[in-house]
């Protein structure tokens, strides 16, 4: 079992000593996607940042196949994803993690949200067709994975959000009042600017996926705030000091293999894709 880990907000700091740096080439960039290699509890861990190292790419520029397909293509079995979300539910706390159990990505827009775009792959006088590919939704963060999460910071006494539902937006701004009342009306608890495309990407990559949220601000308009994204990385500084301790504890629990009847997680079209990539 390998792992990948997905950060957003400079966690990754905390695990930069004794890691090796990793290039990986992709097919949907020109650029390396660099991870970083570390053992933790005998298991091989890839970090990758993924607003690169300097913390310089916007949410909606993030090239996310290439992210993902580069943990793909190292051999990552199932990936932890990091992200600093907004609370649109005024009766939960701030402070708090959460692993949500369902997507709304109706206001994100614009960003290639698919590998099977119907594009032709190809690499050393091979090629691959992209074709159509339609991929089950209806659990996109891994219960596995989520479940392996609680109980791991529930052990750790970090207080813990178990579900809700995570609304994506375009960023890199903040949502307006009218928006956020919307994401209410349809039932969302939080926003992030991170997590569409890339957890349908994970899914359509065969990969186990499940976000651990940091819930650093109210949104626009509850409880009156107005966010702030220097009090947003404030709030991120605090709570990003479990993290280390969160991160093995989660990698010492999860299962040795997947048990691919109880989530939706294992779809093999981008094998031929991955062995060309790596031929
Ligand atoms: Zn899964």
């Amino acid at each position: 079992m390998k792992i990948g880990i997905i950060g957003g907000t400079g966690i990754e700091k905390n695990f930069a000593a004794d890691s090796l740096p990793r290039g990986i080439i992709t097919s949907f960039s020109d650029k390396l996607v660099m991870l970083k290699e570390i053992i933790i509890k005998g298991t091989q861990v890839y970090f990758l940042s993924r607003h690169g190292e300097d913390h310089i790419v916007p949410p909606h520029e993030v090239n996310y196949r290439a992210n993902i397909l580069a943990l793909k293509k190292i051999g990552v079995d199932a990936v932890i994803a990091f992200n600093a979300v907004g609370v649109l539910n005024p009766a939960i706390d701030l402070g708090w993690l959460a692993t949500p159990d369902d997507l709304n990505t109706l206001f994100c827009y614009g960003r290639p949200e698919t590998f099977f775009d119907g594009q032709i792959i190809k690499r050393k006088g091979k090629e691959v067709l992209m074709k159509a590919t339609h991929v089950n939704m209806s659990s996109p963060f891994c219960p596995q994975i989520r479940d392996t999460i609680y109980k791991a910071a529930a052990r750790l006494k970090i207080p813990t959000m178990s579900g809700g539902v995570v609304a994506v937006t375009n960023g890199p701004r903040f949502e307006t009042a009218a928006e956020v009342k919307a994401l209410q009306v349809m039932r969302c608890d939080y926003v992030s600017m991170t997590l569409h495309p890339e957890a349908a990407l994970a899914r359509e990559a065969g990969l186990h996926y499940a976000s651990i949220c940091f819930l650093t601000n109210y949104a626009t308009g509850i409880k009156n705030a107005r966010p702030d994204e220097n009090e947003v990385y404030a709030m991120m500084e605090k709570m990003k000091a479990a993290v280390p301790d969160l991160i093995t504890e989660i990698i010492a629990n999860l299962p040795d293999t997947f048990d691919s009847k109880k989530c939706y997680c294992s779809y093999e079209f981008i094998n031929e894709l991955v062995e060309l990539e790596n031929s």
